[in-house]
């Protein structure tokens, strides 16, 4: 199959979930704690509890679990949820973080290139993160958004429990899921030894046998990039198409093997890739293997809000302006579900912009309201 100019074409094969590490991940829903300042109404509002959770599905319709709306509801808890829910909670604002608890880098076992938390297992750093935030009276609740839609001058937010919540503004937070080539063993070997970035986990295979798998002719640029973190790479380029000669000559300078019979599986070894068996039967060696995703926005919540698009060379996804504002004024949108190329350190900041600007935003309708107007 040959692939379009613009992305990954290839049918998305869905990477298992892991249920016993999403299970490790996140903790049973329970109340924020109380420890807030007297002096602050917000503060003090902020230790409504999310229970008891009306049990609507089984009366049909969602019901509404807090009387009490909140000022900001995230929906998802990564790094990108976590950082904006941080902001927020330490403005006093009451905070509701909806998160389903799959991370898209749960599968790696290690996390690179974030200062300071450099070599840490993603799980736990977002558990760090969760506690960092219930201190500022945040309350995390396990759940899968269904819907985010507008009531009244509210936004109301239902999962898939049959819960329902309102909220002054929600910054969508949920992420992307990835879908690799429908080759036998690259699911498996997901966040292992089957890679997306060698920024994040380059370093661990520095000067191994390398190879890049390409989607589309995107790939090229990861080839190029991968060259630096290892003298020895064959790029698979069967799904990029007939390479053209500046590229070919560009890749042979600096002795990358370009290979363009299509790979039928992975070979593994002792809970290890080894290498890429082609069609043909014959195996090319390698320790790891690079590979461009096929993104999909985990959003579908949002469909009902009709948010503006726009297409990136990865895909269509959300517009929004620099602090990750919607076209619907009272959404926020920040981290892979909107930007799926950015990584920890990149959300981390997007999720604090973000959650500064909702504040702002928030503090300027508290002044018109209290004009009057
Ligand atoms: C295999 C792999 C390894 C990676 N390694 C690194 C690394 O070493 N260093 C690095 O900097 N970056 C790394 N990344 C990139 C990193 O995963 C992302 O930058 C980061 O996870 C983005 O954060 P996020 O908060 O936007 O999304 P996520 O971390 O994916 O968090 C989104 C959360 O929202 C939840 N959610 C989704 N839908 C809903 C819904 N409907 N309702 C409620 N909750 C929902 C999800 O379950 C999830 O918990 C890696 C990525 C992959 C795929």
């Amino acid at each position: 199959m040959r692939a379009n100019r613009s992305g990954p074409t290839w049918p998305l094969r869905a990477i298992p979930s892991r249920p016993s590490r999403r299970a490790a991940h996140l903790p049973r829903p329970r109340p924020p704690r109380a420890a807030t300042p007297a002096s602050s109404p917000s503060r003090r509002d902020s230790s409504l509890s999310t229970a008891p959770l009306a049990r609507g599905r089984d009366r049909g319709e969602p019901v509404l679990v807090d009387s009490n709306q909140w000022d900001v509801i995230v929906i998802g808890g990564g790094s990108a949820g976590l950082s904006a829910a941080l902001q927020l909670g330490r403005a006093g604002r009451r905070v509701l973080v909806i998160d389903a608890g799959e991370p898209r880098n749960r599968f790696a076992e290690h996390m690179h290139g974030v200062l300071g938390s450099d070599g840490l297992s993603p799980l736990e750093y977002l558990e760090r993160g969760r506690e960092e935030i219930r201190h500022y009276g945040v309350a995390l609740h396990r759940g899968s958004v269904t819907t985010a839609a507008e009531e009244g001058q509210l936004l109301r937010v239902e999962t898939a429990a049959g819960e329902a919540f309102l909220g002054r503004r929600v910054i969508a937070a949920s992420g992307c899921r990835d879908g690799v080539a429908d080759v036998p063993g690259m699911g498996d070997r997901w966040g292992r030894d089957v890679l997306h970035c060698p920024y994040c986990h380059g370093w661990e295979f520095r000067g191994a046998r390398l190879g890049v798998l390409a989607s589309s002719s995107a790939s090229i640029h990861q080839a190029l990039l991968v060259r630096q973190w290892s003298e020895s790479l064959v790029f698979f380029n069967a799904e990029a198409g007939d390479l053209p000669v500046d590229v070919s000559t560009r890749l042979q300078a600096r002795g990358v093997i370009v290979e363009s019979r299509p790979p039928s599986r992975l070979v593994v070894s002792e809970d290890r890739l080894t290498g890429v068996e082609l069609h043909g039967g014959d195996v090319i060696p390698v320790d790891a293997l690079f590979t461009t995703p096929l993104l999909k926005s985990n959003e579908e919540y949002l469909d009902g809000l009709a948010l503006e698009r726009e297409e990136s060379k990865l895909g269509g996804f959300l517009r929004t302006d620099k602090a990750g504002r919607t076209s619907n004024p009272k959404v926020w949108a920040v981290g892979n579900v909107a930007r799926p190329a950015e990584t920890v350190p990149m959300v981390l900041a997007a999720g604090s912009a973000a959650g500064a600007a909702v504040n702002m935003d928030l503090i300027e309708e508290e002044f018109e309201a209290a004009l009057g107007g």
